[in-house]
């Protein structure tokens, strides 16, 4: 029986950390062995905020690639590609602002938040329109799913929306993506805060061992325990979170209950902590460095999912155009 397919991608912005990695690419390797799986380097959707910068998008491309690879993505058996090698997003993206009301973009509820957490004035057509271009992103592979957190599914819903009214204009063209939501651990920075790259406060999946035991050492703790001798919450505390992503239960145990008891200090807890990243982002820092030695590699497995994933973009233009008699 054929797989089903599904699409997800990200915006190339620089090198990824803990938090892509636990947040989707660990969910999209799993992936790969249920599902004809398509994942592309967003950098368009990178152009909706970073047009006052556009030279960090190219080298991020290649950055965030490797990355992939490097965690387990498999150009063997999912189509890895680029969002701007495949201008037929471009043209479907079009023809779906003929029929989309713009009701539908200003009512998404990221369109606004973004603008009150960062306090950018994005008001840009691009940057509205961003959730349409998504929908071309993913109607074009006709895809089953899309992998997303919680935040992402009012761009699902968009989506089947616009599928379901190209449908009722032109005929059955567009299956209707479900949403795949992915249960993600919180995984904070070194600050606390949600890992983003923009707070300063990420450890990058290359990063070097003494790096992440130095970022690791001085990670925010739960602020209460200000003394040795303190008894803490471990709940509160952000380590105990990396702690609930890289420890066995028997040291889960002891970090929670030494914490609360002060048995043991941060030192003690971070320190049993930091083997543990260490030792999982090994081979994905081998990895990641064998491929940076391997520049062609990355051009070849590039060229590669850029032809595979145009040769299913143009058959689906094709159906387009025909339903839509242009
Ligand atoms: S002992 Fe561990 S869990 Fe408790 S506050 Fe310190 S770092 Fe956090």
């Amino acid at each position: 029986m054929a797989k089903k397919r599904i699409l997800s991608g990200n915006r190339p912005t620089g090198r990824l950390h803990l938090g892509h990695l636990h947040g989707a690419l660990a969910n999209w390797v799993k992936l790969q062995d249920e599902y004809d799986c398509f994942y592309f380097a967003a950098d368009w959707h990178a152009l909706t905020t970073e047009f006052e910068r556009t030279e960090i998008i190219q080298p991020s491309i290649r950055e965030m690639v490797m990355d992939w690879l490097a965690v387990g993505l498999d150009p063997e058996r999912s189509v890895i590609f680029v969002q701007s090698a495949i201008k037929e997003h471009a043209e479907l993206y079009l023809l779906f602002a003929m029929v989309t009301p713009l009701g539908w973009l200003e009512r998404v509820p990221s369109y606004k938040e973004y603008q009150l957490q960062t306090g950018r004035e994005l008001s840009t057509y691009g940057f509205l329109g961003y959730p349409l271009l998504q929908a071309a992103d993913i109607l074009i592979y006709r895809a089953h799913g899309v992998p997303v957190g919680e935040d992402q599914v009012p761009h699902i819903e968009l989506c089947r929306e616009i599928a379901r009214r190209f449908n009722s204009f032109f005929g059955e063209v567009f299956p209707g993506p479900k949403a795949l939501l992915t249960r993600v651990p919180k995984v904070p920075g070194t600050d606390g805060r949600k890992m983003s790259k923009s707070y300063g406060n990420a450890i990058e999946l290359c990063e070097a061992p003494d790096s992440i035991t130095r970022k690791l050492k001085t990670m925010m703790t739960d602020p209460a325990r200000k003394r040795r001798n303190d008894p803490g919450n471990p709940e509160v505390c952000p380590v105990y979170d990396l702690h609930k992503i890289y420890s066995n239960p028997e040291v889960l145990q002891w970090s929670a209950h030494g914490c609360r008891s002060a048995e043991i200090g941060c030192l003690d807890c971070k320190g049993a902590l930091i083997p543990l990243v260490i030792q999982s982002l090994a081979p994905v820092r081998e990895k990641r460095i064998y491929f940076s030695e391997h520049p062609r590699e990355i051009d070849e497995i590039l060229e590669d999912g850029n032809r595979r994933a145009r040769a299913f973009a143009q058959e689906t233009m094709a159906l387009v155009r025909q339903a839509m008699k242009i």
